[in-house]
């Protein structure tokens, strides 16, 4: 065991504040980094300590800086990072040398990351673990030949995405063959500049599916456990907006298999710390593994509050060594992880959604939020006087509920995200509100096409 004095997190805004607060309970003392255009944000005051990154860098630049946050750590004799989620969370270079430099990388090894970020790599793992995947190909795509090839193979309508993708980034529906060589050179050109790797794959379309994903920890000696799944089918362009727990619509034996599924290919990579095993379920209640993110994510919060497992804590003392079933991390087997309630969190960002979600940017005049019962808030810049800044991520504050009946935890969500009043720039509350209303919300019934096909939901 190797208890750590001080933490940095390499990443900013409302995870690197989510974090200090877990090293503050942990009694870790705290290191921030930012860049200059964070110079006033709130993360840094939320920090025992914080430093200028990437002086001379761009403001997603700065936050991308491996040798200077290594070298910055080591001066400031750092114990371990905690790299948040995008930036470098996916980096098995930063995680490599990270251990390298004698710092704690909180998350995996860095193979592992290697292996799971790539997406034919890890629906490999998948398919050797006996986890059902999409019918597609598992290798990249050489020519515009195999690319007619493979689509035919699966059958229209396919989809084609970038090995290396992320936040939606990379991928095309594809539903005719004329389609499908445009598709796959854009998705490419969009792979390259987004990840720097390219490598693009084919698999069949699934219509109208739910996205479940899985929680899973597991410690430095082999125990995983799972904490049930999480339902994030509310997505707009492959992004999440909605995310709650637990799923409402599959059946008790489905839930057991497919979080069997999730500690199946966890265990098959040795993995180690918290991760998300991500499937999809189509209309038959068929589930297919996608992808598994190998970090934090941003929809922790809604596991945390049904499980009362404080994940990232969880995910310090398990790099710290300690094992799953010691005093420290408190979870003594897989049936002491217990569900109770229902929690929703909506993610509240600085977008207009009558200019298709175009970022808005600005100074906030007013910013009140609705607490309560029930209610969480994680928040990066929401306070009067705040700057939001074109540069980075619109993610204003995460709202979410608890509650014993899932029709509660929504009518709380409503309250809480009507009551967040917010002047000087525009938000998607109204939409977010339009959703928690409908009633294919309320039955559970959303699939990642329902935003999409309910245009009234933006007024
Ligand atoms: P990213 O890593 O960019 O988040 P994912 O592979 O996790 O990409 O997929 C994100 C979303 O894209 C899924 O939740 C789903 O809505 C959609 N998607 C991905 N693959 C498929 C598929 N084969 N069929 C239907 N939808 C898909």
């Amino acid at each position: 065991m190797k208890k750590f004095k001080r933490v940095l997190v390499a990443n900013r805004g409302e995870i690197a504040i989510r974090v200090f607060r877990a090293c503050n309970e942990l009694g870790i003392r705290t290191v921030a980094i930012y860049s200059n255009e964070d110079k006033t944000s709130l993360f840094r005051t939320k920090a025992d300590e914080s430093y200028l990154i990437g002086k001379n860098k761009g403001p997603v630049e700065a936050y991308l800086s491996i040798d200077e946050i290594i070298s910055l750590a080591q001066k400031k004799a750092v114990d371990a990072i905690h790299p948040g989620y995008g930036f470098l969370s996916e980096n098995p270079e930063f995680a490599r040398k990270c251990k390298e430099a004698g710092i704690v990388f909180i998350g995996p090894d860095y193979t592992v990351i290697e292996k799971m970020g790539d997406k034919i790599q890890s629906k490999i793992v998948a398919r050797e673990a006996n986890v059902p995947t999409i019918p597609g190909v598992e290798k990249p795509i050489a020519t515009e030949e195999e690319a007619k090839e493979f689509a035919n193979y699966c059958g229209y309508p396919v989809i084609v995405k970038a090995a290396a993708g992320g936040g939606g980034r990379g991928m095309r529906i594809v539903h005719k063959e004329s389609d499908l060589i445009p598709s796959y050179y854009s998705a490419k050109n969009e792979a390259k500049k987004a990840f720097g790797i390219d490598d693009i794959f084919i698999e069949k379309y699934l219509e109208k599916p739910k996205h479940i994903e899985v929680q899973v920890l597991g410690d430095q000696y082999g125990n995983m456990v799972h904490l049930y799944e999480r339902d994030c089918s509310i997505q707009r362009r492959h992004q999440k907006i909605i995310e709650f727990t637990p799923s409402i619509t599959i059946t008790q034996e489905k839930r057991k298999e497919i979080c069997n599924d999730a500690i199946k290919i966890a265990k098959a990579v040795g993995y180690s710390n918290a991760g998300t095993v991500e499937f999809l379920v189509d209309k038959y209640g068929n589930h297919y593994f996608i992808e598994m993110n190998p970090r934090i994510q941003v929809e922790h919060t809604v596991t945390e509050m049904v499980t009362g497992i404080d994940i990232v804590q969880s995910q310090i003392l398990i790099a710290e060594g300690y094992p799953l079933d010691s005093q420290e991390v408190d979870i003594k087997s897989q049936e002491a992880v217990e569900v109770n309630g229902y929690a929703i969190q909506c993610r509240v960002t600085t977008e207009d959604p009558a200019n298709q979600f175009a970022p808005d940017t600005g100074r906030i005049d007013v910013y009140r939020s609705g607490s309560g019962f029930g209610i969480r808030l994680d928040g990066g810049n929401g306070f009067t006087g705040a700057v939001i800044s074109p540069y980075y991520d619109s993610l204003l504050v995460k709202v979410c509920s608890w509650s014993r009946t899932f029709e509660d935890a929504i009518r709380k969500s409503i309250r809480s995200v009507k009551e967040l009043k917010v002047s000087g720039v525009k938000t998607n509350s109204a939409f977010l509100i339009n959703v928690l209303n409908h009633e294919a919300f309320l039955k559970g019934e959303c699939h990642t096409d329902f935003i999409a096909e309910n245009p009234s939901l933006f007024d």
